[in-house]
């Protein structure tokens, strides 16, 4: 698959002033793109991680054209994990009106129900030194944001005014409920945060389900109808949050659909006979996990297997060691 770097993809635009900034992030995925639009309104999409080195090197390159953090007008949010919008509530503070979908309200107010989450993985038979490991992992994770509280809802389908023409938007849930891209008004290519990414496959985060809390969030399902609707009627062109920009949309769609399908296969393929429970599943898998990692591990685990009960090919039983997965 041939690949072209974000700024190239990027200078192929000649009425949307659309600036690529690259900031560094604490977390094992890199650095992150963020997206500046100049022209009226003065855009931000995405903001990076709450980081001293992320917020001086936003200031230093917002700086290259003249502009100051307090300059920002608006600010379109991707999606609510850290990376994408730890600084957003510093630039509401600077009086910026910050965008984001309402699905993704608990990941941008950094509402975690520890006690529930601590009661669901307690129930999936995870040892309280583990649970702990990874709340630790998570609590570290949390200081890299401001929580935001307030912002204005989007939705899919919904038009955005911009000097160069209206930005689109498209809800495309999976890695997180209220998963968001930009349309530029440009051609077909879209921002498009962590929906698809060149040589990776984003993870399947466990969260509690935004319209009911009381079950987890089928993110797996509903990322698989993400990637169809990608392959199906795909934009031009993606510049994601991370790596190289994507120019073949439907290729990499269904790549990225093939790595899951042999990752629910291969995870199958690990239930013994008798069954086994979702720690026993994740020394065989992830035998290293640690910390945020771990939560990460058991977070893609039970999303395959959450997939599979719904395929029909896995089912689960209470058992004295938490929930016991056995082959249909
Ligand atoms: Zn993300």
């Amino acid at each position: 698959m041939s690949s072209v770097e974000v700024p190239q993809l990027a200078a192929r635009l000649h009425r949307t002033k659309l600036v690529p900034l690259c900031l560094p992030t604490p977390y094992p995925v890199g650095p992150v793109w963020v997206y500046l639009l100049r022209g009226e309104p003065l855009t931000l999409i995405d903001t990076g991680p709450r980081t001293r080195a992320a917020w001086e090197s936003l200031k230093k390159q917002l700086a290259a054209f003249n502009l100051r953090p307090q300059d920002l007008e608006r600010v379109l949010i991707t999606h609510g994990h850290h990376d994408h919008m730890g600084l957003a509530r510093r630039f509401q503070g600077y009086g910026a009106r910050v965008y984001a979908h309402r699905a993704d309200r608990n990941n941008l107010a950094l509402r975690r129900s520890f006690r529930r989450l601590n009661q669901a993985l307690a129930q999936l038979g995870v040892r309280a030194a583990q649970r702990l490991r990874m709340f630790v992992g998570l609590w570290l994770l949390d200081q890299t944001s401001l929580p935001l509280k307030e912002f204005v809802p989007l939705q899919d389908g919904q038009e955005l005014d911009y000097c160069a023409g209206p930005i689109r938007v498209h809800h495309l849930p999976g890695h997180s409920p209220g998963h968001l891209a930009f349309q530029l008004p440009e051609g077909e290519l879209w921002i498009s945060g962590d929906a698809l990414l060149a040589g990776k496959v984003p993870t399947a985060v466990l969260e509690p389900d935004p319209d009911q809390p009381e079950r987890v969030f089928p993110a797996l399902s509903v990322y698989r109808q993400t990637l169809v609707r990608l392959s199906s009627s795909p934009p031009q062109g993606l510049l994601p949050a991370h790596g190289p920009a994507i120019l073949e949309v439907v290729e990499l769609a269904r790549t990225t659909l093939a790595k899951q399908q042999q990752r629910s296969q291969l995870i199958l393929t690990h239930l013994p006979p008798q069954g086994c429970n979702l720690p026993e599943l994740l020394a065989t898998l992830y035998p290293t996990a640690a910390g945020l990692r771990l939560f990460l591990a058991y977070s893609e685990l039970f999303g395959h297997l959450l997939h599979l009960q719904q395929e029909g090919l896995v089912r689960a039983e209470p058992s004295p060691r938490g929930l016991r997965f056995h082959r249909t």
